[in-house]
């Protein structure tokens, strides 16, 4: 699993993904979170779990050979059930 977005629209700019995210991807930026350093994501989905609004989207990543031996990021990861926004 690896952050593909934050929803602006759900984030209330509590600052609890940029505070728990160990790999500094987050920042707070005129009072929403923004990814930053994208590439450093470590798959720990912290930063979902601590989100109390699901602003945070995370997808599964999978390793997909192809020409160059890119790495691509599919199939959307289905959120918690219980979590209201
Ligand atoms: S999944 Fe983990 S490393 Fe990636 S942005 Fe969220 S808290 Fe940071
Ligand atoms: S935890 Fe959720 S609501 Fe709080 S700043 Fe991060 S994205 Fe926004």
């Amino acid at each position: 699993m690896v952050i593909k977005s934050i929803d602006p629209y759900r984030c209330n700019g509590c600052g609890e993904c940029a505070l728990e995210c160990p790999a500094d991807v987050i920042r707070m930026s005129t009072g929403k979170a923004t990814i930053v350093y994208p590439e450093d994501c470590c798959d720990c989905i912290i930063c979902e779990h601590v989100c109390p609004t699901r602003a945070v989207e995370i997808v599964l990543r999978r390793s997909v050979k192809s020409m160059g031996g890119r790495i691509f990021t599919l199939t959307p990861f289905p959120k918690a059930q219980g979590k209201t926004p």
